[in-house]
This record gives C-alpha cells, structure tokens and sequence, in this order.
C-alpha cells in the first residue's frame, strides 16, 4: 500500500517534471500540416503473460497482413528474448518492412531494478537484435514504467527515441547529446480496455476514433496508439483493428509513420518524408 502510493507520488512528479521540460522545447512538428498517427505493437508473448507466445506469433502473422491490405507500417516493440525465442515471427516483421524496436531485454519492470542492471537490460537488448541482424533505435518500458535511469541507460547505449504514457502535447528531446538526444513520443492510448473492462470491439474502436479525432481538432501534430497481438487475438477484435486502419487512412490530414520515421524526419528537418505529407 504505502509502496504504490510512493510510486504513485513518484510518477506524478515525474510527469510535471518533463511536462515542463516539453513545455521549454518547440513543437519539432510545428510546420508539418496534418497529424501523425503512430500506431505500435508491444511484442512479449509469454513474457508478459504465460501461455500467450502461441497466439502472439499467430495473430502477429494476421496483423501483417491486415496492416499491408492497408497500407500501413507501424513500429513493433520487441521482447528481445522473445525475439530470440521467435525468430522467424520477428524476421517477418522486418521483411514486411515494419519497424523493430526493444520492449526491453526480458520484460522486467525496470524501474524495480538496479541501476546498473538496467544499463545491462538496454544494452543486452540492443546487442541481441544486432545479432539477429535487426538494428534498433527505440524502446518503449514493460508497464509503461521507466525514470531518470532508464533515459540514461537508453543513452548510453545508443537509443534514439523513447515512447512512454503520458500528456505531453508533441514530441520532445528529453535528453541531449551531441548526437542529437533521445525523442520522447508520447503515447495517447492502447488497447488495454479490452483486458481491464472487458471492452466490446465497437466500444474499443470508438475509444480509438475518439484518440485520433481529438489530436485532429486540437491540431496535434503527432498522436501514438499502441496494441498487443495477444489480446487482439480474441474474437471480433482484429476485425475492429482493420475497420480502424481502414478508417485511419482515408482520414483527411492525417499520416500514418512509425516512431522510427518521424524521429529520422524530425532530426533531418525539411525530411522528404514530411516535406511529402499531405495536408
Ligand atoms: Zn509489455
């Protein structure tokens, strides 16, 4: 009890905190005309939950191919023990031309770790898609749990962009280095409610309309939603999925880019990619 309630009181400290520090920084999207809808998949199979690297790989399979009926790439953020456990689920995710990046090394909560432990967990994941020969730059913390340690750690071995919960309004540096720092994205919302609530696949798809019309009407320049294959796996809902990509890019103003592209977009501003967007 009083452990969750430090945490609690911890978090949201942390969250004023780097609410500000987004507040000191432009919108590096300022000039871009529509929004940017990130869509992404946290990738863990047993790691999260027992029993589900099956209906991971499975439903993973159906996903690709709902997203290329659509048109559609997205980032998959990656176990790397899973991905070692799954190569040839993980390798399809990269000949589809998606996105890879880490989920951490082993789905450990990481802000419960040492610090030098959770150097070790970053690091360990970056060397283990390198050996699959997948190179990653970005992460995203098991539970959405992360702190100073893992913004250092992520630096410290090269990472690129992080995306985490939270209510910044655009993405931001949220460290600097010479090499150009670590993005934060901030992740508007996902598809947790069907675990919590027992959500319905219409109420679900509503809950994500509703993400991407606000970001729309208050002019947002880039708004994440995230998904999990396994609890996609259910009935009715990849069906949900594919009227919500389907509804996604016939949407007016609105583009659909992996974490990777928009943050290589942001780094090389007047980025084709952007300079390409419609409106
Ligand atoms: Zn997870």
């Amino acid at each position: 009890m009083l452990v969750s309630s430090l945490k609690r009181v911890r978090r949201r400290v942390q969250r004023l905190r780097y609410e500000r520090v987004c507040a000191r920084q432009p919108n590096p999207l300022a000039q871009h005309p529509g929004t940017i809808v990130t869509l992404f998949y946290d990738v863990e199979g047993d790691f999260a939950r027992a029993g589900k690297t099956a209906v991971e790989i499975e439903t993973l399979g159906r996903i690709l191919e709902i997203e290329q009926r659509c048109g559609i790439r997205s980032t998959y953020n990656v176990v790397a023990r899973f991905a070692l456990e799954a190569r040839a689920a993980v390798a399809e995710i990269a000949r589809a031309g998606q996105e890879i990046a880490s989920h951490s090394y082993d789905h450990s909560i990481l802000t419960t770790l040492s610090r030098t432990a959770i150097a070790d967990n970053a690091r360990r994941a970056k060397q283990t898609f390198a050996e699959l020969g997948i190179e990653i730059s970005g992460h995203r913390s098991p539970q959405s749990d992360w702190d100073d340690r893992v913004l250092d750690a992520l630096v410290a071995s090269g990472y690129r962009w992080s995306a985490e919960n939270g209510a910044e309004p655009y993405p931001y540096r949220i460290r600097r280095t010479d090499e150009g720092g670590l993005w934060r994205f901030v992740v508007a919302g996902d598809d947790w409610a069907y675990q919590a609530s027992r959500c319905s696949p219409g109420a679900m798809l509503a809950q994500w309309q509703r993400i991407v019309r606000d970001a729309v009407a208050e002019r947002r320049k880039n708004v994440a939603i995230g998904f999990h294959a396994w609890v996609e796996a259910e009935p009715g809902r990849l069906q949900a999925l594919e009227d919500f990509f389907r509804w996604l890019v016939a949407l007016d103003g609105v583009r659909v880019m992996p974490f990777g592209d928009v943050a290589r977009a942001i780094n090389q501003s007047k980025a084709p990619e952007l300079a390409a967007a419609d409106g």
